[in-house]
């Protein structure tokens, strides 16, 4: 077992597995400092086990079979080895939505997102319901705000919006319903006459926590959308705190098919779609050194 205080080769083989991995453990000097439990407690936050920053027997397993994989992957240079340049670019395409209130009756996604996303929407609209749209693609220029992620997954066409404005004001009326899931996490069902007859525990911005059973027909779009490869966000934790409607993020799905954890960047990503020399100097190109699943998710 090591912790913080403790020292030792031990430490350091562990501050050196740690860096190999990619996170940052400080100095290799084999004293578990701050820094060491910091980088600890980001590998248990990303293997999904429990972070509390102590390397027991469970976090030294996962950290072994991490570092196999690790070195198989550097040993077998597959497709994914080669520089994102020359790797095929792929073009933004335009989809369709249906329009709500001052929503989007199109917008833009990368291709084979555009696929996946036409596909939900070919079986929404056959259960009779509606795929409505504050956006997808964002563009590189775009303003950064509070409430926007520097490496949002909107500037590679990898992320989509509903109308933020057709779900959480009223369960009774609003083409969407949103419930709680585990964990700040949404499931959004679609009001649609060829849904099942269900019971949702509908939340608003209004009510936040407090969740009112609301009756009707719905299809469930949050596993819809997973069966094409999107995946929910949470809210906010600031939202759940009473903090600004737009923490909610029930609206937001992003599809994460392809990334491969631990290794694609987000300037990998950015390549796939735009030449480099269009996105050196922009905003977002700072942020390209963020790793998926270790400082960019
Ligand atoms: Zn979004």
């Amino acid at each position: 077992m090591l912790r913080l205080d403790d020292n030792g080769n031990d430490v350091r083989t562990l501050q050196e597995s740690l860096r190999m991995l990619g996170y940052r453990p400080g100095k290799l000097d084999g004293d578990f400092g701050e820094k060491t439990e910091a980088a600890v407690i980001q590998f248990q936050e990303a293997e999904g086990i429990y972070a509390d920053g102590i390397v027991g027997p469970v976090t030294q397993s996962v950290l072994e079979d991490a570092l196999k994989e690790f070195i198989l992957e550097q040993q077998s240079p597959g497709p994914d080895s080669l520089v994102p340049q020359e790797r095929e670019r792929l073009p933004f395409v335009r989809v369709d939505a249906d329009v709500y209130r001052d929503g989007y009756d199109r917008f833009f996604l990368r291709e084979d997102v555009a696929h996946a996303y036409e596909r939900v929407r070919e079986r929404v609209t056959e259960a009779g319901g509606r795929l409505t749209s504050s956006g997808g693609r964002r563009l590189l220029s775009a303003r950064v705000s509070p409430s926007r992620s520097v490496t949002s997954f909107h500037y590679t066409g990898r992320a989509l919006d509903l109308h933020v404005g057709s779900g959480m004001e009223s369960p009774a009326r609003d083409p969407y319903v949103v419930a709680r899931d585990d964990d700040r996490f949404w499931r959004v069902y679609v009001r649609a006459d060829g849904g099942v007859a269900m019971e949702v525990e509908a939340c608003t911005y209004r009510s936040r926590n407090r969740s009112r059973v609301t009756e009707g027909r719905f299809l469930d779009l949050t596993t819809e959308m997973e069966n094409e490869g999107f995946k929910p966000i949470r809210a906010r934790r600031s939202f759940d705190l009473g903090g600004h409607w737009l923490g909610a993020e029930w609206w937001h799905f992003q599809y994460e098919k392809g990334l491969k954890a631990k290794k694609t960047t987000f300037g990998d990503e950015l390549l796939r779609v735009y030449p480099e020399e269009t996105i050196r100097g922009t905003p977002p190109w700072n942020y390209r050194s963020r790793i998926y699943g270790l400082n960019w998710s």
